[in-house]
């Protein structure tokens, strides 16, 4: 039996064609785009507007995979953590993050690119978990529509905006799927679509020197962050293996270029982890590395997790390191803690079910 085609990933020009092909109509298309993009419909029985016989063609030949939420945990502070099932039966996991305490707050969502990660950074549970395989870009999207859905009907909001900011910063090395990842983001900003500001989503990359070379020159205005955490290659080395490939100095050079080219402000994530990257030598460095370009630093405090031997620094040594880089003229920010009672903060997301 031939496998079903998969329309969720498509862009509105290719499912014309393919809707063509089936010699029905363009406005079918625009129709089901409409169903899946705006309703996060997943069944050709709901597409209320189509005609019934195209209704059951479609279901027989064609498929719209939106992840389906297997389990969740909702933290006190109202962050979310999504575990999915793909069609292959792989798990993910996807948080959704509240922009404020209010009742009717809209959300950030956190996206994986990958089933665990390969690169293997030493303090992260996805990393120390292994790796499975790349997601496709409609796996992505996926995440996206069935985290939207999933957050309607539990909080009872029609709020089509209720998921406003995204964040390719969950599972996996977003640049080990470049192709998948631009593909996806293509769609979500399709103004015919889901519609999302590109201004309002961003790339987090552990340092993969090319996919920043690449980004450049794709004429997008997301904002890309680069998780550095550490500012000598000694460290680096020991801390994101990544950097055994691409030393901090190609690293820079690629971000420099970055910053030429688009005249976008890049963001330097720092995983502050106690005792190992936060003295003041090492602010000495990150002042030397950053200072010089158009960036912040966004300081991450340390969500511990269990199986593995970092620790959080204490709140003195966090707001000293935090007090050195602003004194070296950096553009620094501590990010609020999201989720980490709920396993869902940075770096704590895992493919073992929960
Ligand atoms: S921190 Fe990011 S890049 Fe590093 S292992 Fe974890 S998921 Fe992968």
């Amino acid at each position: 039996m031939n496998a079903k085609r998969q329309l969720l990933g498509l862009g509105l020009p290719e499912l014309q064609d393919y809707i063509s092909e089936l010699g029905q109509p363009a406005f079918r298309a625009r129709q089901i785009y409409k169903w899946i993009y705006e309703k996060q419909t997943a069944s050709f029985y709901e597409m209320s507007d189509l005609p019934r016989e195209f209704r059951q063609q479609l279901d027989e030949i064609a498929v719209v995979s939106i992840p389906r939420v297997l389990k969740q945990k909702v933290s006190n502070d109202g962050t979310r953590k999504f575990l999915m099932e793909l069609d292959d039966k792989k798990k993910i996991e996807t948080v959704v993050i509240p922009q404020s305490g209010e009742k009717n707050t809209r959300y950030s969502l956190c996206i994986s690119t990958q089933v665990g990660c390969p690169v293997g950074c030493q303090f992260c549970a996805t990393g120390s978990s292994g790796f499975q395989r790349s997601l496709e870009s409609h796996e992505m999207i996926g995440q996206y529509l069935g985290s939207k859905r999933e957050l309607m009907k539990r909080l009872k909001q029609n709020d089509e905006n209720i998921i406003s900011n995204l964040v390719y910063m969950g599972m996996g090395e977003p640049f080990f799927n470049y192709e998948q990842v631009i593909s996806s983001i293509r769609i979500l900003i399709d103004p015919q679509g889901v519609n999302l500001g590109q201004r309002h989503i961003t790339i987090s990359t552990s340092g993969e020197a090319v996919g920043i070379e690449r980004l450049a020159r794709e004429d997008l205005q997301v904002t890309l962050a680069i998780s550095l955490h550490a500012c000598n290659d000694e460290l680096r080395d020991r801390l994101v293996p990544l950097n055994r490939k691409y030393p901090i100095k190609r690293l820079m050079q690629a971000i420099s270029d970055y910053i030429e080219i688009t005249n976008r402000r890049v963001t330097f994530e720092y995983i502050m982890l106690d005792d190992i990257n936060i003295a003041k030598q090492d602010a000495q460095q990150l002042i030397k590395l950053v200072k010089p370009l158009l960036a912040n630093v966004n300081l991450i405090p340390y969500n511990e997790v269990e199986t593995l031997p970092f620790k959080r620094p204490s709140g003195y040594n966090v707001r000293q390191f935090y007090q050195w880089l602003v004194d070296g003229g950096l553009n620094v920010t501590i990010r609020e803690e999201h989720g980490s009672d709920i396993e869902a903060a940075c770096g704590q997301l895992c493919i073992k079910e929960r």
